[in-house]
């Protein structure tokens, strides 16, 4: 499916501040913020990090609002450049960078605005990861609640049936769910899922650091997450290129590529960024077992015309 998940909203009026200019730190007033960031890190007990489509865009998927965002381009009645699909796009050094940072326990949760499902992809634990927004790959029973990563787009959006049905086994495995499956991407009028949203405020009001990563923190509640951190005492470090709608709250801005500002980051702190090997799914981080994705379509009952 092409990436071009936009065209499968509804029309929407208000979708922010799109196209500001991009901001640049000269390399040694970048080189010192970021030294400052691995300090606070080091002294922060709880980190939370949230991440937003600029994390992304370095895998070829576009944003929303930066120069050539899709929310950009279609103020100015232009189609937005995708250069890969969800299935091939590869996961950031950034999405690499904090696999590790949080298998060393730097990293406590992560909240993610982002729907190209790379974080899961790349191999981060579910199970500390909020996805506000849903995730391209995943499907989610409409009557037990049960959630299949697929390694293929589950092919709806805006909470639809995706015309599958749940196999999960009721009654020591005689009969089957059979619930209708729908695709969890909200479309802009929909709620976030109470799981996530919950988990993500959680995480925040306990964090000591909210660190957020290409994000203009426009949308709400989302973008208003890591203000939760700040009203428990905690501090708040942005890392965009174009101004956020939070600047002033911040401790710490950082305007600089993220991958250059993780990277150089990782190197300060003495850690390596880990190879990517290609799609697995990590539904817990205790167990830390990695899963093969299932496709979708060959191993579940799809809905009859009738139901
Ligand atoms: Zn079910």
């Amino acid at each position: 499916m092409s990436v071009n998940y936009a065209a499968g909203l509804s029309p929407y009026p208000d979708k922010g501040k799109c196209g500001l200019p991009e901001i640049f730190d000269p390399p040694d007033e970048l080189e010192k913020k970021i030294h400052q960031l691995a300090d606070l890190i080091q002294n922060s007990f709880n980190v939370v990090f949230h991440t937003g489509a600029g994390i992304s865009t370095a895998s070829g998927i576009p944003d929303f609002r930066g120069p050539n965002g899709v929310w950009t381009m279609e103020e100015r009645g232009l189609v937005p450049k995708f250069d890969t699909t969800f299935e091939n796009a590869r996961p950031s050094k950034t999405h690499m960078a904090l696999l590790e940072l949080h298998r060393v326990g730097i990293l406590h949760f992560l909240v993610s605005q982002n729907i190209d499902g790379l974080h899961v992809r790349s191999g981060f634990p579910r199970d500390k990861l909020a996805e506000l927004h849903g995730n391209m790959f995943v499907e989610e029973c409409m009557k037990c609640g049960k959630q299949y990563v697929r390694d293929t787009v589950v092919g709806t959006m805006g909470l639809k049936p995706t015309g599958r049905l749940c196999d999960v086994s009721k009654h020591r495995g005689l009969r089957s769910c059979r619930g209708k499956l729908m695709d969890t991407i909200l479309d802009w009028e929909d709620s976030l899922p109470n799981r996530d949203l919950n988990l993500a405020s959680e995480a925040s009001r306990r964090a000591s650091l909210s660190i957020t990563l290409g994000t203009s923190l426009q949308i709400k509640p989302s973008g208003d997450l890591p203000l939760l951190t700040k009203k428990k005492g905690g501090k708040l470090v942005i890392v965009n290129l174009q101004p956020t709608k939070h600047d002033r709250q911040a401790d710490l801005r950082i305007h600089g590529y993220v991958d250059e500002v993780i990277t150089k980051l990782m190197k300060l702190l003495g850690l390596e960024i880990p190879e990517w090997t290609g799609p697995l799914v990590v539904e817990s981080a205790e167990q830390q077992v990695a899963k093969p994705l299932t496709k979708a379509g060959t191993d579940l009952p799809f809905l009859s015309k009738e139901e």
